[in-house]
């Protein structure tokens, strides 16, 4: 197979390509965790164009407090930049390096989603080139355009309505058609953002025994910070066996996991008295601050470190994207604890406040097959909970082999109808899920 790459320098250059037809798969930050960009040649036999948005120029205003952006933007630098402005953004995937309208692409989500709701959510307009290499505006407050089959469609998505992201698209409201859809029905270009005012924020750290041995604890934290969503941003799990991916000057605990939170500086009491200081299974002794630098810099490194390890073992990352119902959250954790017996190493961190964690297998090449099979097991239960098993990083090309007892007639049929509509010469993304599965 021959991978090509072909780099974008500005939109005119991206129309022109557009407008060849070509096959294309268009990258931004190249940081998604479901498409192998390693191993490409194994996924996909036929030959390939990569269309490289990473280098069209990044620019960014401000419409009142939404933020205006277009090109190769990233989270950080979006941050950086409203932060200047007393601004900041609501929800941004730990990944800061990944691009911003890539992540409309991917319905990305992250740590403060726990306060602020998914980033479709927050979307106003966005822009985007058509197969004609046509921008187009989609706007919110319109809604998603009728097509065959969508109220079918509409109704299977009800179940899903409450997660960050369901097994396929929501299509509600016009912008849809490009949120999660991952560019499969054309190229976001332009994005209006609502943001949040930058608030002053305390960043605390709980100490907990191991989940795989006692999770009441846990489960304790889980129930308790539901009503704080707001006065607490963010609510995330470092599990004792990430400690390992950190420096030792780094490491948290004592064979321990560790429960970050950050908190509205000016409701910190409140949070402290009602909720940290009522905790039976946690002693304030193990209730301790920490900055937010080292907040961002642990909670981004460990996932990083895994999907490294990954790589250099040559092996395609074997993790879970799985967010359930609240009260499914411990069948979910008894799940985790039967896959922790399989003899492979493992970890597990994520979105905890959400009941959306990552649980990841370190394999040898030679443990693939059964870690394989006990994703299966797990996929099968998720969909037994009628929870969300892709709830942040999309489907991509490693989750579509997992979707598709997720998938009827129903939802193909409307993925059918929408890349007869938006993409009828096969050209974005024609190995994406909406044509596979
Ligand atoms: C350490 C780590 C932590 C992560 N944490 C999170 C997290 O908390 N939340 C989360 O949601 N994700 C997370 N991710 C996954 C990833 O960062 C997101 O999926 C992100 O949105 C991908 O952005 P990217 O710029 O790297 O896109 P790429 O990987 O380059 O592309 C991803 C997909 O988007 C499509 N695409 C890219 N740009 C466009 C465009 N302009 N128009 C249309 N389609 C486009 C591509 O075709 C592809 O299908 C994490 C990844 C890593 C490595």
């Amino acid at each position: 197979m021959t991978i090509k790459t072909k780099s974008f320098q500005n939109t005119d250059e991206l129309k022109a390509h557009i407008l060849t037809q070509e096959p294309t798969f268009y990258t931004s930050s190249k940081t998604s965790t479901v498409i192998p960009y390693d191993k490409l040649s194994e996924e996909i036999k036929s030959s390939l164009t990569l269309g490289d948005l990473s280098k069209i120029p990044p620019q960014m205003t401000l419409n009142g407090d939404n933020l205006v952006l277009s090109g190769a933007v990233n989270w950080q630098d979006a941050d950086q930049f409203l932060k200047a402005n007393q601004r900041a953004i609501m929800t941004s995937p730990t990944e800061q390096l990944a691009l911003v309208l890539a992540g409309v692409a991917t319905s990305c989500t992250g740590e403060r989603c726990f306060a602020f709701g998914n980033l479709r959510k927050q979307i106003v307009r966005l822009k985007y080139l058509d197969f004609e290499g046509t921008e187009k505006e989609l706007h919110r407050s319109q809604p998603f355009p009728h097509i065959k089959g969508l109220e079918a469609y509409q109704a299977a998505f009800a179940p899903y309505a409450h997660f960050k992201n369901a097994p396929f698209p929501r299509f509600e409201t016009a912008t849809d058609l490009m949120i999660g859809t991952e560019g499969q029905l054309g190229i976001v270009t332009e994005l209006e953002l609502e943001t949040t005012p930058h608030d002053s924020v305390t960043y605390v750290f709980l100490l907990l025994p191991r989940w795989e041995e006692d999770y009441r604890a846990h489960l304790e934290v889980f129930e308790k910070v539901q009503s704080y969503r707001g006065a607490v941003i963010s609510c995330e799990l470092l599990d004792a066996n990430c400690m390992s991916f950190l420096k030792p000057e780094e490491r948290m605990g004592v064979n321990q996991d560790i429960i970050l939170m950050e908190i509205k500086a000016n409701q910190f009491e409140d949070v402290f008295d009602h909720l940290l200081n009522q905790l039976v299974h946690t002693s304030m002794e193990d209730v301790f601050e920490v900055t937010g630098h080292k907040f961002h810099q642990i909670r981004a490194s460990v996932p990083r470190a895994v999907f490294e390890e990954n790589s250099r073992m040559g092996v395609k990352k074997m993790g879970t994207d799985c967010q359930v119902k609240g009260e499914d959250f411990s069948k979910l954790l008894d799940t985790y604890r039967a896959a922790a017996k399989i003899g492979v190493r493992y970890n597990l961190f994520g979105h905890f406040g959400d009941a959306h964690l990552h649980f990841n297998f370190m394999p040898a090449p030679a443990d693939t097959a059964i870690c394989q099979k006990e994703f299966e097991h797990l996929y099968q239960k998720v969909f037994e909970w009628r929870g969300s098993p892709f709830a942040e990083h999309g489907i991509g090309l490693l989750k579509q082999k997992f979707i598709k007892s997720f998938i009827t007639d129903v939802q193909r049929d409307v993925f059918k109808e929408l890349k007869k509509i938006h993409d009828p010469k096969g050209q974005f993304f024609p190995q994406g899920f909406m044509l596979s599965v």
